[in-house]
């Protein structure tokens, strides 16, 4: 049965282009009832950190991208790494090489004058005699034939085995080499689908050969081609998050995060909107675009809008939740957050923006914006305001459509338009000159609370 698994090397957070890749893959294993495997390929010591570690477990997390197995760390497995070791050794498909650094530096200093790729010349290779004082181990690559795959983006590849020289498997300190422990984990780990990166391509051939040397079935494969900033370029910080809890941090909402994501390289017809059971049911590895596809924030916002007034209201409201932590305000102090998310969604690309604009409801405020106070409370007639103030006092039911008939009675009495009774009172109860329709704020706002801000803005 299919296995699939992501292997992030914890170097950094989960970034945009690592969450795609591991989404594909997850979705791969769902489709068939599979299993999705979570390893961890920590054996860069110097770069790896637990710190990143836990962001990588933790966007995973918050996109919903659940493990069945693992997480796995390398760096727990460097006793399989050395049976492997041993058996290639005995085997003679791999050997100990003697070359000093001094040795091989010239080589490849000669090889590139020459203009030719540096490559190892297999001085040891059949060198019984060869000896140093410290060695390292080679694999014994094949030296002739073709290795061939078929991706499932990128179609059939080749390479020929004389471009790819003796890898080494394991450092002159005895551990193992990011390639080799990639194949025994696959292998070990009964892998049956690779997704990664694209930039792992020149890589595979040599994992193949391994695979071969240990009578080991070699996976299929599938190079997901990177992701371009808008302005063509290859993503980075320049062109604004990156990291996947970066957007979290800004408000977006997993479920459109992963939406945006899957549809980051691949289509089905011209469906936008995927719920993660279509996106099971439907994503196909084989119709994964080989393009490098560009980063498009304005699509992520729409996307984000669609699902904050799309998901079931409870749902937006566990991750709002989050931001009102985040921004210091409590959401016992005003509206239901579903009721809030039905007021706002359509005002707002994201979470973080909604609590924002919401701080009102939740808090008071000493000072009303600037701009908005000067359009319309300083030095405009006071008499809307005062009217409106005694006629929302003597409500008996504090509610949408009894604040409205005040509103219209007043713009009425006073034979002016319904925005010179409107925009003041949306100014003393909000601070701003920007809120849900008017009715539908002041209900959701206690009469006490607004008629007091009313009076402020009076005095
Ligand atoms: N650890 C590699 C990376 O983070 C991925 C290797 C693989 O998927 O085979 O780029």
């Amino acid at each position: 049965s299919v296995v699939t698994r992501f292997a992030p090397s914890p170097t950094g957070y989960l970034h945009v282009g690592g969450a795609r890749t591991a989404l594909y893959s997850w979705l791969v294993a769902k489709a068939s009832g599979g299993e999705f495997v979570l390893r961890i390929e920590d054996t860069d010591r110097e770069r790896s950190t637990q710190p990143a570690i836990d962001a990588i477990l933790e966007g995973m997390q918050w996109l919903g991208l659940n493990w069945d197995q693992g997480p796995f760390y390398q760096t727990q497995r460097f006793d399989r790494y050395q049976a492997y070791i041993d058996q290639l050794l005995a085997e003679d498909k791999a050997y100990k090489c003697y070359c000093s650094q001094e040795r091989l530096e010239k080589m490849r200093e000669e090889q590139m004058a020459r203009g030719e790729k540096p490559r190892y010349d297999g001085h040891c290779r059949d060198n019984p005699d060869a000896k140093g004082d410290s060695y390292v181990i080679r694999f014994r690559n094949p030296q002739t034939g073709v290795v061939r795959f078929d991706d499932h983006i990128r179609g059939p590849i080749e390479f020929a085995n004389t471009e790819l020289d003796d890898l080494i498997i394991a450092r002159s300190d005895g551990t193992p080499t990011y390639n080799f422990c990639v194949v025994i984990d696959d292998w070990e780990m009964n892998i049956t689908h690779v997704i990664r990166g694209e930039d792992h391509i020149n890589n595979t051939p040599r994992q193949i050969n391994i695979f071969q040397a240990l009578g080991a079935p070699v996976p299929e494969y599938a190079h997901v081609s990177m992701i371009l900033g808008d302005d063509g370029k290859k993503l980075s910080k320049r062109h604004g998050a990156v990291s996947v809890m970066q957007y979290r941090d800004d408000g977006y909402l997993p479920q459109a995060v992963l939406n945006y994501l899957v549809r980051l390289g691949w289509s089905h017809g011209d469906q936008e909107i995927f719920s993660v059971d279509e996106m099971i049911a439907l994503f196909k590895l084989d119709d994964v675009n080989k393009a490098a596809s560009a980063f498009n924030t304005e699509k992520l916002n729409w996307l984000n809008q669609h699902y904050m007034k799309n998901l079931p209201a409870s749902e937006v409201a566990e991750h709002l939740q989050w931001h009102f932590a985040e921004q210091g305000l409590d959401p016992a102090n005003g509206p239901a957050l579903e009721t809030l998310i039905e007021l706002q969604a359509d005002r707002v690309k994201t979470l973080k923006e909604m609590v924002e604009v919401s701080r009102y409801f939740y808090e008071d405020f000493t000072d009303f914006e600037a701009g908005a106070a000067k359009k319309h409370l300083r030095g405009v007639a006071r008499e809307p305001l005062e009217v409106v103030q005694q006629r929302l006092a003597a409500l008996e039911t504090w509610q949408a459509d009894a604040i409205q008939a005040v509103i219209h009675a007043t713009a009425e009495q006073l034979e002016v338009g319904m925005g010179k009774v409107g925009m003041p009172l949306r100014v003393a109860v909000t601070g701003g000159g920007n809120s849900p329709s008017l009715d539908l704020t002041l209900a959701q706002i206690p009469q006490a609370k607004a008629l007091a801000r009313i009076q402020m803005a009076l005095d």
